[in-house]
């Protein structure tokens, strides 16, 4: 008597389910990808999921984007709760009567304005006495001179 045994699908399947209903990941193209291969093989639901599956063993979040050629962003989008946060990377806007305003003035070029040469000039007699330009006094529009 021979055992009947249920046919196997070929490839192994995994059905994830998404905000926009059921797709199919492809582990195989996401064994390969993981292997190596070029990321251009996956679909976004299998990016999705290869991302997570690296996140879950412990690749540096860098790896995983670098590896599946997504931004930051998107990676941070489908897993927010996985990547660190980010750090702004926006500057404090520099002004004009102060050391980093006669800076900016040199860097483009342009003449140093009024209150931009006496912020330069309290900058550089407050290096002499302490060292550093840290504190230094500063001309601002918005304060009184
Ligand atoms: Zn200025």
């Amino acid at each position: 008597m021979q055992a009947i045994r249920p046919a196997l699908p070929s490839t192994p399947t995994v059905w994830v389910a998404t905000p926009n209903g059921i797709t199919i990941i492809d582990t195989i193209a996401v064994a390969r990808v993981l292997a190596g291969a070029p990321a251009n093989l996956l679909t976004k639901d299998e990016a999705h999921y290869t991302a997570a599956l690296m996140l879950d063993h412990g690749h540096p979040h860098t790896t995983v984007a670098e590896r599946l050629r997504i931004s930051h962003a998107t990676l941070r989008k489908w897993h927010p709760d996985r990547l660190p946060p980010t750090r702004s990377t926006r500057r404090t806007k520099v002004v004009c009567g102060t050391i980093g305003g006669y800076s900016k003035h040199r860097r483009t070029g342009t003449p140093p304005c009024p209150r931009c040469k006496t912020a330069y000039r309290a900058a550089e007699r407050h290096y002499h006495h302490t060292g550093t330009y840290v504190g230094a006094p500063e001309f601002r529009e918005d304060e009184a001179a």
